[in-house]
């Protein structure tokens, strides 16, 4: 079963969200599960060894997701594994003064990845037709562009060697209300917690609407959305990981060709001592 492809939007279609499972888990067990991204993690890291030494092109992985799905989880466990030389992790959170006094993608762009580099995204200028949109933080008019703006945008990184690949991870509300209740009853995990969130879930069926039009309108082929069945943890670390490896396999990053000859090299190590 190939996961890249099961959870790729396919090209051209309306999501409806509630058409895509969140516990979904192709029959797979924990245990095959776990033994799987162990092999992914160890192909990952041969295809960053690779990337990083080709200097070509750079990969930019965009995790959205609603409150408590597991977007920090996802980073430490698929992403944490890798070499941090040629990683980078980017959260965005609520822009300060100075990022609004800019158009929205300013803050966005000094952070997408230098050839060589694998950039993560938590959270990402999706939010700008998120939270924006259903908290009416700019008119209707504004957000409505930004499809295409985006589009436009992501299309300039794919130009620039940079492949995009955007995951969207699909969490279930009541599944959401566990994990909510988990964070306010397990002391260390209660500093997560805000009463913002509540905010948030009382608009889930807003943000399902924003998050089904920011996906059909940017799922292009150049920077492709992948929804991923979140309920479970160790099912969507193997997702995750199946489309990140599918992503690095496709670009099939080379080693460079050696500038020296190595006989010769080997003579003066010889000679030099
Ligand atoms: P997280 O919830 O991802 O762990 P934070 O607690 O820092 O991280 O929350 C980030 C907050 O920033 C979220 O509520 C998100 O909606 C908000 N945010 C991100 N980007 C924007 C934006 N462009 N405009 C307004 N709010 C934003």
């Amino acid at each position: 079963m190939d996961l890249a492809i099961k959870y790729r939007v396919p090209p051209g279609t309306r999501v409806d969200l509630t058409q895509w499972r969140t516990d979904d888990a192709q029959g797979v067990d924990r245990d095959a599960a776990e033994a799987r991204l162990a092999e992914n993690i160890d192909a990952l890291q041969k295809l960053q060894y690779r990337l990083y030494a080709e200097k070509k092109q750079s990969l930019l992985v965009v995790l959205q997701a609603m409150d408590t799905a597991g977007k920090d989880s996802t980073i430490r466990y698929v992403f944490g594994p890798l070499n941090p030389a040629g990683v980078r992790v980017k959260a965005f959170g609520r822009p300060t003064d100075y990022e609004l006094s800019h158009d929205f993608l300013w803050r966005i762009h000094q952070h997408t990845p230098r050839q060589g580099f694998i950039q993560i995204f938590n959270r990402s200028h999706y939010e700008d037709v998120l939270v924006v949109r259903v908290n009416e933080l700019v008119p209707e008019s504004v957000w409505r562009e930004r499809y295409d703006i985006i589009n436009a945008f992501e299309r300039s990184l794919c130009e620039a060697r940079t492949r995009v690949v955007k995951i969207y991870l699909h969490l279930d509300k009541a599944r959401q209300k566990e994990k909510l209740a988990e964070r306010l009853t397990k002391p260390h995990k209660l500093w997560k917690f805000e009463m913002g969130d509540f905010d948030t879930r009382r608009k889930w069926d807003d943000y399902m609407r924003a998050y089904e039009d920011a996906i059909t309108r940017c799922n292009t082929d150049h920077a492709p959305w992948h929804i991923v069945p979140t309920d479970r943890k160790w099912y969507r670390l193997l997702a995750v990981s199946e489309i990140v490896r599918a992503e690095l396999e496709r670009m099939d990053p080379k080693l460079p060709e050696p500038t020296i000859d190595r006989a010769e090299a080997l003579r003066k190590l010889d000679e030099i001592g």
